[in-house]
């Protein structure tokens, strides 16, 4: 029987809501129904070729649900377990792998490339996005991108853990490894942002300082733990050396993924300090340094995959500190849809606004 779906039938072209066809979970693979699956600005990249895969996809790469099927050799869960989706499975044999960073696995899209489902109108072969395609109401997933959902946390609220809050807070402890005391910049307030808000918090940052393009996410980021709030501007570098004794951050997280917000984040740490790229942008956006100045500040720029995360591990200390009340999932969450709400969500996104919208099945 057809489930629903959210396809985008080609680069740039508007999603389509329509029913598709899934086969019965083979080998090593799982069948799922969704419980929520969050739209994140990697899907509005993936449907505007900003990151190209193959099409016609359904996409969805933040997602949690129920265990329906499983094929022959899945043994880590089984028919009614609670299950979080891992879009970036790690392969275990490649260099990286073996130097035990998985969220740098050289095959953890090789899933991407291979069929998953059919339309049921015409037949069309469906690929699966970034290899869960959670903008479904059910899914076949490899068992290597099905991780058991923790206890005591919301199965919709555990979709975010997926994507955004692994990310956001790999980010903070993971890639700048935010000690107590530190001072923080997190640029750009979205699902990511407001995760490595609550992350700095966790961390023990003194200064956590939100930056947006928007005036109406403060009380959204003062309550993810933000101190200060700024409304991007070309002042912003000087108004978060005001903030910290003229000296700037220590740390300053990137969620926007432009050249000019990368440049602003890497002048607002002191010298010495760290900046971390969270933000995926495209190849047009050139950040320019001059030589000079990369030896008198003495600072890091660094890229971070997924947070540097190794799902399986993290997983359980995320949710621990949810159990603890010191991470709250669901706060991310500005706006609960629909399946047919992804399209106004991506604009939503396009103009700068809310936190994340929370596709609930
Ligand atoms: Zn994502
Ligand atoms: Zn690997």
């Amino acid at each position: 029987m057809a489930v629903r779906a959210a396809v985008l039938p080609a680069v740039d072209a508007p999603l389509e809501i329509t029913g598709i066809d899934l086969p019965a979970p083979g080998p090593g693979r799982v069948r799922i129904r969704l419980a929520a699956a969050g739209v994140c600005h990697s899907d509005l990249s993936l449907s505007n070729g900003t990151m190209r895969l193959p099409v016609p996809a359904v996409l969805g790469h933040e997602g949690s649900g129920t265990v329906v099927a499983v094929g022959e050799g899945v043994t880590h869960v089984a028919p009614g377990d609670d299950v979080v989706l891992n879009w970036a499975p790690s392969c275990g044999a490649c260099p990286a792998c073996a130097r035990d960073e998985v969220w740098l696995c050289a095959n953890a899209l090789s899933g991407a490339a291979e069929v998953h489902a059919r339309r049921a109108d015409d037949g069309t072969d469906l690929y699966p996005g970034l290899n869960v395609a959670a903008f479904a109401e059910e899914t076949v997933v490899p068992a290597s991108c099905v991780l058991p959902a923790p206890d005591g946390v919301p199965l919709t609220d555990a979709a975010l853990l997926g994507c955004a809050v692994l990310t956001g807070y790999g980010a903070v402890h993971h890639s700048a490894k935010v000690r107590p005391g530190e001072s923080v910049a997190v640029f750009g307030v979205g699902g990511v942002g407001l995760a490595a808000l609550q992350s700095a918090r966790i961390a023990g940052a003194s200064t956590i300082v939100a930056v947006d393009v928007s005036p109406e996410k403060e009380e959204l980021a003062r309550s993810a733990g933000a101190t200060e709030y700024l409304v991007a501007s070309d002042t912003t570098a000087r108004q978060i050396r005001a903030l910290t004794g003229k000296e700037g951050v220590d740390v300053s997280v990137e969620c926007a993924g432009r050249a000019a917000t990368i440049r602003t984040a890497w002048e607002s740490t002191r010298r010495g300090g760290r900046t971390t790229v969270v933000g995926i942008g495209g190849k047009d956006q050139q950040v320019t340094f001059n030589a000079l100045e990369i030896f008198h500040w003495g600072r890091t720029l660094s890229g971070c995959v997924y947070g540097n995360s190794a799902p399986a591990r993290d997983l359980p200390v995320l949710a621990e500190h949810i159990r603890a009340g010191r991470l709250d999932p669901g706060a991310l969450v500005t706006e609960r849809i629909a399946l047919d709400g992804i399209p106004a969500a991506f604009d939503n996104m396009l103009a700068g606004k809310g936190g994340r919208a929370l596709v609930v099945f």
